[in-house]
């Protein structure tokens, strides 16, 4: 794993946090077309040490964490456990580190990396939306950047560009709809995980995508723009769009509205994510044709019966602990879904019962979000023991 001697002196490195999963892959496809620019420093997963040593075979970083590293096929040099992610986050080494790892687990090295003075190039919206007040001081305290990987919010930056957030007068975010979009809500209450699991445009994590079906993953997005670009609720809208070709619209003062528009590839976000605000040449993503992509249709979302949109919305304005009881309590739900444990009906459900409870917990340390994380879940969890 030693540093490679030919790399050019200008190369940026990137630590990847879940290089196995869906944005880890993206994010090497596209670092296997740009070694010119960036080098990868740093590689971790969960439990995917296959694939892991295939991707430290091939990229040669100076770190690569396993954080089940077990007993079974523990692999020597290696580092392990949770603080794995900590330690490839704060590597003099990575300049720029990727979240892509999922759920809540992201939270402490999206923290040490801002406190670092990195760049946090942010697929994993949950640790912003569990810990947005505690991640915006730390990227202060540190000079740390958080750059948007998400298609849509890497869409606002870019439509933005650098006007102050005076000159914006609405952001509108848009969402597939995900494969439920056409269902009644009565289909919805036998809707099955492998429904769920059939997203109509995009192919993800099974986590974001039983996200996208219930739209709690439009509602992590109103609340990440809200940290991100520090908007107020009343001027983030969300609005479907199903060929998801638009990723987001920014309407300004004088009511221009600009929109960024692609293929629905996450290679670009990403991209720009890691050599932002410059624009590296690419052959990744396929030419823009917009005969092909057509018709562009939008949509009113369907709020009453996707009703975790609204809850999560209202989380955001509540604002203290309610967007992390949001982000737990759901993220609970999903995983007793995943598990055929309950239906997707009751995701929903649990988040309004955890709202209803633990909004108003303590949430002015990273120990008050974490304990109320942790009520949460036991919370969504007894909700459901018969
Ligand atoms: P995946 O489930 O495909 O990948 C998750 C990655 O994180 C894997 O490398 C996994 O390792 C690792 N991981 C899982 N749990 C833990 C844990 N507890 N501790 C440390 N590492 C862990 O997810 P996605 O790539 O789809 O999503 C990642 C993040 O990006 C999410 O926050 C999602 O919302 C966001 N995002 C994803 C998009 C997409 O297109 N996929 C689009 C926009 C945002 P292992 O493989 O070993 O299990
Ligand atoms: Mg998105």
């Amino acid at each position: 794993m030693a540093a490679d001697p030919d790399r050019p002196l200008s190369s940026r490195g990137v630590a990847i946090l879940g290089s196995t999963g869906s944005i880890g892959t993206t994010a090497l496809r596209v670092l296997a077309r740009q070694r010119d620019r960036f080098h990868v420093a740093a590689l971790t997963a969960f439990t995917n040490a296959g694939l892991l040593a295939e991707q430290a075979a091939e990229f040669g970083p100076t770190y690569v964490g396993l954080v089940r590293n077990g007993a079974d096929g523990a692999h020597p040099g290696w580092g392990s456990g949770d603080a794995c992610l900590i330690e490839a986050a704060v590597r003099p080494d990575a300049d720029i580190v990727l979240n892509a790892v999922v759920g809540a687990a992201g939270l402490d090295a999206t923290l040490a990396a801002l406190e670092k003075g990195k760049r946090v190039a942010l697929a994993n919206k949950e640790s912003l939306v569990m810990g947005g007040a505690l991640v915006t001081a730390a990227a202060e305290r540190g000079g740390g950047e958080l750059v948007p990987v998400d298609s849509e919010h890497s869409a606002i930056l870019q439509c933005i560009a650098g006007r102050p957030s005076t000159e914006v007068r609405r952001l509108v975010i848009t969402a597939s709809g995900g494969p439920f979009r056409r269902w009644t809500s009565k289909q919805l209450e036998n809707a099955t995980l492998a429904d769920a699991l059939q997203h109509p445009t995009w192919r993800m994590g099974r986590k974001i995508t039983v996200d996208s079906a219930t739209l709690a993953n439009k509602a992590l997005e109103v609340i990440e723009a809200h940290f991100l670009f520090g908007l107020s609720y009343d001027r983030i809208e969300v609005v479907v769009h199903p060929q998801s070709v638009v990723h987001s619209f920014v309407e300004f003062v004088d009511g221009s509205v600009l929109a960024q528009m692609g293929v629905p590839s996450m290679e670009l976000p990403v991209l720009y994510a890691l050599s932002y605000p410059d624009r590296a040449a690419d052959t990744g993503v396929p030419p823009f044709d917009p005969v092909e992509l057509s018709p562009l249709t939008f949509e009113k979302v369907r709020a009453r019966d996707f009703p975790a949109l609204e809850l999560g919305t209202q989380a955001g304005r509540l604002g203290g602990a309610a967007p992390a009881v949001f982000n737990a309590a759901n993220e609970q739900a999903v995983a007793l879904f995943l598990e055929g444990a309950i239906r997707f009906v009751d995701i929903p459900r649990a988040i309004e019962s955890a709202l209803g409870r633990y909004s108003s917990a303590p949430a002015g340390s990273r120990e008050a979000i974490l304990d109320a994380d942790a009520a949460v879940r036991r919370h969504v969890q007894e909700l459901f023991r018969c």
